[in-house]
């Protein structure tokens, strides 16, 4: 997401520091943008304080894929709650309107659906899910309490299962790996039964909604779902996946994941009214060109092997 983000501040003309751990994005993914003269690129950890001049801050870091952020779950922890503490001091010492970057799993195991923002969550605290959901549920936490003592400019989006381009064919997610594994005509692997559901957006879209809300006015503080309302179960999209790719994958079932969220769907209501947005890009479309873009990507892979 940081690197498609990054491309459409630059095309409406931003100078952007992009600044990355590396940890599970890559440097690939703006090779592009290093030369130009608008971009910079520091490789840092947000854990530490980051001293840069700027007039809008977008938090993004963290790992979001479950196997990633389980890896490292401490570490994700503390990269939400001492990394937007961080950049909410920053954005105050410069009077900077900050956008964080937060996520349908504040909504946990929702027992509601579709979900509004004004559904208060079922989450959690001790499972293997919290060190993501909590970490950002606290950062939330803390741009609304910087807006109410200080004044801060803030603008929070709930970001739902996005996906596109440039997602690492490794990174465990559920697009990413049926797409591969279909490619390579290997089985589906589904966690538990495949009746949970997901609404996946794609990553153009998502960005263009970061983009009008970074846009909008500042009484707009969020929060505000971002994602697409069109709800499928796991089993449809490994089914959508093996005939978009013409496949020749069979289809497993694996256990499944504990904590597991058994449907997602966002109310976007609140994102249409306010900022004049919904998605465009139909799933099947959406996940045609992705397929094509993994293609390339293990053929790239192949061949440089
Ligand atoms: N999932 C799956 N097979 C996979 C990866 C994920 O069945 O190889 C399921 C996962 O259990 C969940 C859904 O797909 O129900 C979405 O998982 P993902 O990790 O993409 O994101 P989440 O929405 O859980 O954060």
């Amino acid at each position: 997401m940081g690197s498609h983000l990054c491309e459409s501040l630059l095309a409406a003309d931003y100078d952007v520091i992009c600044a990355d751990d590396l940890s599970t994005g890559r440097i690939e993914n703006i090779k592009h943008l290093l030369d130009l003269p608008q971009f910079t690129f520091r490789r840092h950890d947000i854990r530490s304080p980051l001293n840069v001049k700027v007039d809008a801050i977008f938090n993004f870091a963290s790992p979001a894929s479950p196997p990633a952020y389980q890896a490292d779950p401490i570490g994700t922890l503390f990269t939400n709650i001492v990394g937007a503490r961080n950049l909410l001091e920053l954005a105050r010492r410069r009077d900077a309107t900050i956008i964080q970057a937060s996520t349908s799993e504040v909504y946990g195991d929702p027992l509601v659906s579709p979900q509004r923002e004004d559904y208060l969550g079922n989450v959690n605290t001790t499972g293997p899910r919290a060190c993501y959901d909590e970490g950002k549920r606290c950062a939330e936490t803390q741009f609304f309490d910087f807006h109410r003592l200080y004044g801060l400019k803030i603008k929070v989006a709930r970001i739902f299962n996005t996906y596109g381009p440039r997602m690492r064919p490794d990174d465990g997610r559920v697009v990413s790996n049926f797409i591969v594994q279909a490619l390579r005509n290997a089985p589906i692997t589904i966690y538990g039964s495949g009746l949970q559901t997901r609404s996946f957006c794609h990553v153009d879209d998502l960005v263009g909604g970061f983009m009008k809300l970074f846009h909008s006015s500042p009484d707009i503080t969020g929060p505000i779902n971002l994602g697409n309302p069109a709800e499928l179960t796991v089993i449809d999209l490994a089914h959508r996946i093996v005939r978009l790719a013409n496949s020749k994958s069979p289809i497993v079932h694996m256990l499944a994941a504990v904590d597991d969220p058994k449907q997602r769907r966002p109310d976007i209501g609140r994102a249409a009214a306010q900022l004049g947005w919904r998605p465009n890009i139909d799933i099947d479309n959406g996940l045609l060109a992705t397929i094509d873009h993994f293609d390339q990507v293990l053929r790239h892979a192949a061949a440089n092997n």
